[in-house]
């Protein structure tokens, strides 16, 4: 297996354990906030005024007020870090940019007012073939070729010069400027940011359980429910 591979293996297998802490971590939280005697769950449909309900509003508060306050914090500090790190130029997010979208689709939706669509539009433009991409990183093609059943589109950034610097620097658009803003996506080793990733990924897999597990009882917890 090559170290792409092993390293989203890797992330996976770690994921399932975070999840399954924060699974008990979470629970705990709501258990703590159960009023004294009242027999039940939380996802039972308790009459309305009772104490059953009381402790499933409760929950959602503090959903609310302060578990996701928690997280949008934690992910704050993240990116907050990242300014220790920087861009050694290997200019591989300029040269291979990966989308569930084809060009049509992309265009539709710029169309219809979305912003990153409309961004990504004025900055990459398609490869004429898979092939082509596949030069740029060949493991990370073969990688989703592997694992994503979803057909994915590659495109690069015409503004990419010979000595893979951009040619327009001083006025490149946000999306360049903030890359790479998600502490979970792909990164080759080439990139000055790739120690970052490594460093906060057990912290930003944490956080992206806990809004799957709020999510969760969210959708769940009847009280919520029209
Ligand atoms: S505009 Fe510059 S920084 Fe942005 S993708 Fe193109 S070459 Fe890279
Ligand atoms: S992949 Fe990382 S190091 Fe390479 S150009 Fe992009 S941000 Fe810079």
């Amino acid at each position: 297996m090559d170290d792409l591979s092993q390293s989203i293996t890797n992330m996976r297998k770690k994921y399932r354990e975070i999840f399954l802490t924060t699974v008990d971590a979470i629970k705990q939280r709501i258990d703590e906030i159960k009023p004294e005697n009242l027999d039940g769950d939380i996802f039972d449909n308790f009459e309305s005024g009772t104490s059953g309900e009381n402790w499933q509003k409760a929950v959602l508060k503090m959903f609310e007020e302060d578990i996701s306050k928690e997280i949008f914090k934690k992910w704050t500090e993240i990116l907050a870090y990242r300014k220790n790190f920087h861009c050694k130029g290997c200019a591989t997010c300029c040269n291979l940019a990966c989308s569930e979208f084809s060009p049509e689709e992309l265009q539709k939706k710029a169309q219809n007012g979305d912003n990153f669509a409309t961004q990504f539009l004025t900055i990459f433009v398609p490869y004429n073939s898979k092939s082509e991409a596949e030069k740029i990183y060949p493991e990370y093609i073969k990688l989703l070729d592997e694992t994503v059943e979803e057909p994915v589109y590659f495109y690069h950034c015409p503004k990419l010069n010979e000595c893979k610097r951009c040619s327009d620097y001083e006025n490149r658009p946000n999306i360049c400027r903030v890359f790479p803003d998600n502490p979970l996506s792909i990164l080759p080793e080439s990139c000055g940011y790739y120690e970052w990733r490594q460093e906060v990924e057990p912290v930003a897999l944490m956080l992206h359980s806990m809004v799957e597990i709020i999510d969760y009882y969210k959708s769940k917890i009847p009280n919520t429910k029209e």
